[in-house]
């Protein structure tokens, strides 16, 4: 069952305006609700603390508190297991809302709700015999039911440091099969909420004894971070999304038991070849950095940023030619992204494949383009570090290093996947 929501503290505070408004862009009531939801949470609470996990680069536990009594850690669990079964697209725009006050927050979450929007809606879209599918929905429950009820948090630690996290080999960490479950061993790099989840996600290849490992094997195991021969090692402090808190992940002979997989043996596998948007769910957190940057742009130069003395800047042309260059930018990442997280499905088009590619260099470059526009535009004053902007402009620089599809593989994937059709070649 969902937890009754939080209470923000709203009545202080004149509500933004949605990043997309329901009408124009026909969602329905549901999903207005709960797009807004997040706003307005993120607006009350989490924005007057984005500074301090920032500033002392530490994981913003009090707004996964928030999130849980909003009910918002089960957004994308099926109602049937209590949560508020939102798919692909309003997870997106609820997590874009978040984005805008608190990047950290909106990224991590990101992880979080993947794991269950993978196991959930997605896989429900992936082939599977009757019983394969009965077992996935009987574990999926298990991890459901302690997300709704106890409020515990899920990340998605892929990457390793090598080429496995950009799909090119098997990963490194390696799960052996054993009686009830599997051995585990191997190291995440860059594995956000570490020392803060209560369950790793881990993406690993099963390889039994003799055996090589290979892709087709990939598992995805929810790992307890109670278990013993797990360790977070190393320090965090990077030059943006510092609340991430993305340390190093060391399995050293972790037992997990069978009930631990958040998809059956081959499922991830077909997920990342058949369902190809859902390496596209990075891209939410920075469609809102590139709002924040606008909208923290209009205020300024209206003089309405609070604490700032109230000086105009607006009657300037070379401002409103700025702001001109920024709301078209914002637009077209904005559309180009709605249309694409829309479309998100099994099996989609190639068209669909390379407008997601699109999307995703739009938005992760674009973020930080009117991150510096914004600087550019409001001066000097405005990049100091009691304000939000320069934290933004940070954090958006992260977006396009985020693999698989960092910028410059979807330029890679876009220029490859136009110029030649499946199995083609030169010679
Ligand atoms: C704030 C933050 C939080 C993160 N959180 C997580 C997390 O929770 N979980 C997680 O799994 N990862 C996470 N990551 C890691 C991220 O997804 C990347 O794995 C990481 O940034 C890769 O860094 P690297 O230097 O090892 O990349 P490398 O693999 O060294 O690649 C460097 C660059 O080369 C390019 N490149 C890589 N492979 C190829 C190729 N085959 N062909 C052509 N070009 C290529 C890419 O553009 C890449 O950016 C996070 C990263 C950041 C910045």
């Amino acid at each position: 069952m969902n937890k009754p929501a939080s209470k923000p503290d709203l009545d202080s505070i004149v509500l933004d305006k949605p990043m997309f408004d329901p009408k124009a862009y026909r969602l329905d009531d549901e999903q207005a609700g709960l797009i807004a939801k997040a706003r307005e949470l993120a607006q009350a609470n989490f924005a007057g603390r984005a500074a301090k996990w920032d500033t002392e680069a530490t994981f913003p536990l009090e707004n996964y508190k928030d999130l849980h009594k909003a009910g918002l850690l089960g957004i994308s669990i099926p109602k049937a297991n209590g949560g508020s079964g939102a798919g692909y697209q309003t997870y997106s725009l609820a997590a874009a809302e978040i984005g805008r006050y608190c990047g950290a927050t909106a990224l991590t979450w990101n992880m979080h709700v993947c794991s269950t929007l993978w196991s959930g809606p997605l896989a429900d879209d992936l082939d599977m015999d009757d019983q394969m599918r009965a077992e996935q929905h009987r574990r999926r429950a298990i991890h459901y039911k302690r997300i709704v009820e106890d409020g515990a948090i899920y990340s998605q630690p892929f990457s390793e440091g090598g080429a496995a996290a950009a799909g090119g080999v098997a990963f490194g960490t390696e799960a052996k099969p054993v009686k009830g479950g599997w051995i585990v061993n191997g190291k995440k790099i860059f594995a956000s909420l570490s020392g803060f989840a209560d369950y790793y996600g881990v993406l690993c290849t099963e390889v039994a004894e003799g055996e090589k490992a290979s892709r087709r094997n990939t598992l995805y195991l929810a790992i307890s971070a109670k278990s013993e021969g797990v360790s977070v090692v190393g320090d965090w402090d990077p030059l943006g999304m510092r609340g991430t808190v993305s340390r190093t992940l060391i399995f050293k002979d972790v037992f997990v038991p069978e009930d631990a997989a958040l998809m059956p043996r081959g499922v991830y596998f077909q997920a990342a070849m058949r369902w190809p948007h859902m390496f596209l769910t990075l891209s939410p957190t920075y469609v809102g950095l590139a709002q924040a940057s606008y909208d923290f742009t209009v205020k300024y130069l209206r003089g309405e940023i609070p604490g700032m003395p109230p000086v105009k800047r607006r009657m300037y042309p070379t401002k409103q030619i700025a702001v001109a260059q920024m709301q078209i930018k914002l637009e077209q990442l904005k559309s180009i992204w709605f249309q694409a997280v829309t479309e998100a499905c099994a099996n989609p088009s190639k068209e669909q494949v390379l407008r997601a590619y699109a999307a995703q260099y739009t938005v992760m470059e674009g973020a930080n383009e009117l991150a510096a526009l914004a600087i550019r535009t409001c001066g000097g004053q405005a990049m100091l570090k009691t304000l939000p902007l320069e934290r933004i402009y940070r954090d958006s620089r992260c977006g396009a290093l985020m693999l698989p599809w960092t910028a410059e593989l979807c330029l890679d994937r876009i220029g490859r996947e136009a110029l030649y059709e499946a199995g083609e070649k030169d010679e």
